[in-house]
Formats: C-alpha cells, structure tokens, sequence
C-alpha cells in the first residue's frame, strides 16, 4: 500500500467526535466531562476512564487554551498535507478542562515565536466543517516575535 492509497486523517469521521466538532461550527468548545466523578476527559469514551460511570456529558468551557507542547512539520507523512508544510503540530491543555490535551495546529504564529503556556484560543473563523478542522491561534499576537 502507498501513502497515497492510505485513508488521509483528514477524511477520517468518528462518530463520538462529533459533539465537538458540532461545537466547533457554533463557536464553542465543548469535552465530554463525567457526571458521576465530574473529571473532564479526552479523547471521546462511552465510560468514564476515572470512575467507569457511564453518563457522559459534553460541556463547554471558556475557548483558551495554553501551549503545553509543539513541533514544527517540515516533511508531511500524508500527502494531503503536503500543501500545509511547514506547519506547527500543538499539543493544548485547558484550565477548563483539567485533563483534556488536544493535538491540533497553530497558527498565525511563526514557530520561533511560541513559547510553553502561551495562551491560545480557538481559530473558528477558520474552522472548516468539512474537514473538521479546528486550529488555534495565539489569544493576543505576540509583540517582537522575531527576537
Ligand atoms: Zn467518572
């Protein structure tokens, strides 16, 4: 099989993802919190991972973000990015949603520019609901990013 015959992430719709990405397309940002134990927790799963409870609830939480981890993409592994490259791969925690990391991409941001804990928040002026996409983006651009 060829990188070209694989499935792109991109094309790839999982059904518990979409409370989010529904989210998303209103403007919010939403994760799935227990009601048993109340601990949020990421990805989607039909039972808690903390307290095995089964009732599940998708609440929202204020759109900010810190940067808990980066890389810089120079060389896409799917050919669907190569387009994209380079790009910055983020790994954000929310105050929140304490326990939620989410990967998505940054932007409007050079890569030298970023620091741990810098605070990001959603892109939903980019979000794109076919390709369920949601990106995120400094909260306030960084002043003397060149440094
Ligand atoms: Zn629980």
């Amino acid at each position: 099989m060829t990188i070209d015959e694989m499935t792109s992430a991109a094309d790839i719709a999982i059904d518990g993802f979409q409370p989010f990405w529904d989210a998303a397309a209103s403007g919010e940002l939403r994760f799935p919190a227990c009601c048993t134990c109340e601990r949020f927790h990421w990805y989607p799963m039909v039972r808690c991972p903390y307290c095995n409870g089964s009732d599940i609830e998708w609440k929202s939480i204020k759109p900010i973000g810190s940067v808990y981890s980066w890389t810089v993409v120079q060389r896409p592994f799917d050919t669907a990015f190569k387009n994209w490259t380079p790009y910055i791969v983020g790994l954000i925690e929310f105050i929140g949603a304490p326990g939620v990391r989410l990967i998505t991409n940054l932007v409007d941001v050079e890569p030298q520019a970023i620091q741990f804990s810098m605070t990001v928040s959603p892109a939903f002026d980019l979000y794109d609901t076919a390709e369920s996409r949601l990106m995120f983006r400094p909260k306030e651009m960084p002043t003397g990013s060149n440094q």
